[in-house]
């Protein structure tokens, strides 16, 4: 796995909502449970694939990384629970 693209795919979940900061304690970033911003971020990822940023990956190992990525986001927070 590319570490670069990881990061880039791990700011468009943070940048799309598919993952907020806990409710209560604003110290985690945990899961949104949001379909729409979880679409989205596919839809950057996209996008980005197409301006060149993630290089010569195909198209679908970028969709790889996000399922992947989206599959780690934290879902309950481990402050709060
Ligand atoms: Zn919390």
């Amino acid at each position: 796995m590319n570490k670069e693209a990881r990061e880039i795919i791990d700011g468009m979940i943070k940048q799309s909502g598919a993952i907020s900061p806990c409710n209560i304690c604003h110290n985690y970033d945990i899961w949104s449970d949001n379909d729409e911003a979880e679409k989205l971020v596919y839809a950057m990822a996209t996008n980005e694939w197409k301006s060149g940023r993630f290089g010569p990956s195909s198209r679908e190992d970028v969709m790889q990384l996000v399922k992947h990525a989206l599959s780690d986001v934290t879902i309950s927070c481990p402050s709060c629970g």
